[in-house]
């Protein structure tokens, strides 16, 4: 599986070598197997797309990495509400969408919203503040566990 989205390595060595950090092949193999996974994909799942190529490298290792690439500005992390997180490339374009994550199964998934682009900018110049990024969750209940708890017909827990 590949990305239409994503340019890797260009990009990663000159800020790896522009904040003094070495590009090593486990560096690079990690942040193009995020962008390859093309989805919000935890340090586990990226865990197994590199474990064919770097056999030797740990759960710890992968967290390192993707701590390290997050403050790069070229990884961005998402908490998904149960003490884990998801990762997925960021675009230093600024090139971005938005998230709806289900407090109950886990699931996250993307959306994007012209006028929520809109509305930031519209903002920003009323505010006088020049954004330079932003970030919205929406966290609730996603359609399928909707069905589920209408199914059982309960409500609450
Ligand atoms: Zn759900
Ligand atoms: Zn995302
Ligand atoms: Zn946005």
């Amino acid at each position: 599986v590949t990305s239409d989205i994503f340019t890797p390595d260009a990009d990663l060595s000159s800020r790896l070598r522009a904040r003094g950090q070495r590009v090593t092949s486990q560096r690079l193999l990690i942040h193009a197997a995020l962008g390859d996974l093309g989805r919000h994909a935890t340090a586990d799942e990226v865990l197994s797309a590199v474990s064919p190529r770097l056999p030797s490298v740990s759960l710890p290792t992968i967290y390192a990495t993707l701590e390290l690439l997050e403050d790069l500005g070229l990884v961005h992390r998402l908490e998904t509400g149960e003490g884990t997180s998801c990762y997925e490339p960021a675009h230093p374009s600024g090139e971005h969408h938005h998230h709806l994550i289900c407090n109950r199964c886990g699931r996250v998934s993307a959306f994007e919203d012209a006028g929520l682009e809109r509305s930031v900018q519209k903002m920003a110049r009323r505010l006088t503040f020049r954004v330079e990024g932003h970030d919205v969750d929406l966290r609730g209940t996603c359609a399928a566990c909707l069905a589920d708890a209408d199914a059982v017909a309960t409500t609450g827990a």
